[in-house]
């Protein structure tokens, strides 16, 4: 489904390159629930930007698929990217001013007006967030957990083969990042949508099938949920 090969990123920081990325290997599966665990600045988020057609690579290839997102013009990726991609951002990333409706609705936008079916949709996917009723309310009355919940719903509007989310539970407490971690894994399971989650809590990673540890732009590490010490593992390697 998802083949990364000798992934390389650099960033021009006033004279200086910086390389964040310096040749990540990945496959992921289709179906497959894969977290990312790693220090601070080590280039998950940079990693889950170029998976999401978001921003290019210096070097390497991104197969998503079947495509290669990195022989795309700036305008294959973004038609790539509404078809086959949900992005869920760090920090929710609503726009505060529309309603919970508006804000789920805004991916579909892009390729004309809303039908009626895409208004069914809409409403389907607040009732399975829990969010029902909530629709016309304006996004920057709802709680942080509210909040991300209409996060999730707009990265799955447009039914996206792959999930990409960015520490979906980080500014949550324990209960309800459970809740939203229930939720994800659901459509993993229901949809065989394919998740790649950014996480620093290794309660939320305990969700996926397979941990990746990554440490200065490289992966350094994959667990199985199925290896009985993953935990451990875990724990040493974020210690
Ligand atoms: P993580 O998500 O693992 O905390 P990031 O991918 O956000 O790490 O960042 C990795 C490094 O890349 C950081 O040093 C950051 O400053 C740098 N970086 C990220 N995005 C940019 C950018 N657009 N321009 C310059 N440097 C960047
Ligand atoms: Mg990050």
């Amino acid at each position: 489904m998802i083949k990364l090969s000798n992934l390389t990123k650099e960033f021009l920081q006033g004279q200086e390159k910086t390389q964040v990325l310096k040749g990540v290997n990945l496959n992921v599966e289709e179906g497959e629930f894969v977290a990312i665990m790693g220090p601070s600045g080590s280039g998950k988020s940079t990693l889950l930007q170029l998976l999401g057609g978001l921003d290019i690579p210096t070097e390497g290839d991104i197969l998503i698929n079947q495509r290669y997102l990195s022989n795309m013009t700036e305008k294959e990726r973004t038609i790539f990217r509404r078809k086959y991609i949900g992005f869920i951002f760090q920090n929710y990333q609503l726009l505060p001013t529309l309603t919970v409706e508006e804000n789920i609705a805004f991916p579909l936008h892009a390729d004309g007006s809303l039908t009626k079916e895409k208004n069914q949709m809409i409403l389907e996917l607040l009732d399975s967030v829990g969010l029902k009723g909530l629709g016309r309310r304006r996004a920057n009355l709802l709680s942080g957990g509210q909040q991300q919940r209409v996060a999730i719903a707009r990265a799955l509007v447009n039914n996206p083969a792959v999930l990409l989310a960015d520490e979906p539970t980080g500014n949550l407490d324990r209960s309800k990042a459970e809740e939203i971690l229930g939720l994800i894994s659901r459509f993993n399971r229901e949809n065989n949508q394919t998740i790649i989650m950014v996480t620093h809590d290794i309660f939320a990673a305990g969700f996926a099938d397979r941990i990746i540890l990554f440490k200065d732009g490289i992966v350094d590490q994959v667990i199985s949920r199925k290896d009985d010490s993953y935990a451990e593992y875990v724990a040493n390697f974020m210690a």
